[in-house]
């Protein structure tokens, strides 16, 4: 049964980080305002000590006030006596043969989420999390069975994109042309938990990281992937404006209620009018419609006609995602010989139908793989130790 959830219940309110000291990161230029304000910066000086702040964390990488070296040493001691500029721990860094970086990264209340860093030829994109573990249950995706949840702060999924930055080396330095290669080029919100179930810490963040003088990530970089949240995604054109990835997976009500389980609130009728509206009023050229290839359930050649009917008249692209197998899995991967029947209908009827070629098998950096595959890592070094009398 579907847990009914609405977005704001599991939003943690703002706590200041340990030690008392609240974090800068993740707020929106507003809230850092507020928060100088309440520090006593003058109100004509608010707006640009604003700017200079941020341009030293978003733009240089800054983590200690110190080094904003156009403040003055009294402002620096100041903000440092009040503020902390945090990023999430990093556990662990896995690093795959083909280039692919899996983090584990620990966040307040010991916590634990994955972000994904894919380089590819002309870019490199970074998958974040949005929530710890997941409140729906897709049958297929292993983030649904884990049981804790809670929504990540505006913080948290900022820091994601620091911690990667920090990671790659990739901040500018003082003095020295800019690159401007991008090693983190893209975001997508494609790791684990449901984006439109935190909407409010999402779309700030993503404010925070598509801002000009900082991170500068345009709205065009930036994917949110949603299991389909029907009432949300008009707030997401208006409020956030990035592109939109929406886990289609079935193409009838009765296979859609099996795997993704939300369709039985928002059926594929309600879903698709919502996508109807979507690139008109994001601005945006097409959705890209996810669909997880799971063998003789969903991969026929009736499905793929299906699809292309259901979705005429929509801008699409459709990514074929050849399934990631976990242990006990109640699914199967389609055969390739499948996935590409079936993407050849779909290209045939005119969208692009790309296979998501499986990255990082080998570090298991898959779709709501990593935790679980570290948890039960610890689980069985747990397990010895207990045998062991440890
Ligand atoms: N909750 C959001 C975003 C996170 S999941 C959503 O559901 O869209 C990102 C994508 O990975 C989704 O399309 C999801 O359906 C897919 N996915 C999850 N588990 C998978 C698995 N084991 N194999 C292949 N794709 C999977
Ligand atoms: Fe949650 Fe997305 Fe996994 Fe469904 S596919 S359980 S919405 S993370």
């Amino acid at each position: 049964m579907m847990t009914p959830i609405t977005q704001d219940v599991l939003t943690l309110p703002r706590k200041p980080e340990e030690g008392g000291k609240l974090n800068l990161v993740g707020l929106t230029r507003m809230q850092m305002q507020q928060a100088l304000q309440d520090i006593g910066v003058p109100e004509r000086q608010l707006k640009m000590r604003v700017g200079q702040v941020w341009q030293w964390i978003y733009h240089w990488g800054v983590q200690d006030f110190e080094a904003m070296t156009n403040l003055a040493k009294g402002f620096r001691s100041e903000l440092g006596a009040h503020f902390a500029i945090a990023r999430p721990q990093i556990v662990t860094r896995q690093l795959s043969e083909d280039g692919t970086r899996k983090y584990l990264l620990r966040i307040a209340g010991g916590h634990e989420v994955e972000a994904v860093y894919i380089p590819e030829e002309n870019r490199g994109t970074l998958c974040i999390s949005s929530q710890v573990g997941c409140t729906l249950t897709c049958s297929f995706c292993h983030t649904g069975t884990q049981k804790l949840v809670r929504n990540l702060t505006a913080a948290e999924i900022v820091g994601q994109v620091l911690v990667a930055r920090d990671d790659l080396d990739e901040w500018p330095e003082p003095g020295k042309p800019r690159d401007e290669t991008r090693l983190v080029s893209n975001v997508v919100l494609m790791g684990m938990g449901e984006p439109l179930y935190n909407f409010n810490n999402v779309r700030d963040a993503m404010k925070v990281v598509m801002d000009g003088e900082g991170l500068s990530i345009s709205r065009r970089r930036i994917t949110l992937s949603t299991s389909g949240v029907v009432p949300e995604i008009a707030r997401t054109a208006s409020e956030i404006g990035c592109l939109l990835a929406v886990s289609f997976h079935a193409t009838t009500d009765d296979v859609r209620d099996q795997l993704v389980p939300i369709n039985k609130r928002w059926n594929i009728k309600t879903l698709l009018d919502a996508l109807r509206d979507y690139p008109r009023l994001s601005n945006s050229e097409r959705i890209t419609f996810e669909y997880v290839m799971l063998k003789d359930v969903n991969d026929s050649d009736a499905d793929a006609r299906r699809l292309v009917k259901l979705i005429a008249g929509i801008p699409a692209k459709i990514n074929l995602i050849p399934f990631n197998e976990w242990p006990g899995a109640p699914y199967q991967r389609s055969d390739w010989a499948r996935i590409e029947a079936f993407a050849d209908i779909v290209h045939k009827a005119g969208y692009a139908s790309p296979i998501r070629t499986p990255r990082g098998e080998d570090i298991m950096a898959a779709c709501g793989q990593l935790k679980s595959a570290t948890e039960r890592g610890r689980q069985s070094r747990a397990d010895i130790a207990r045998q062991v009398g440890a």
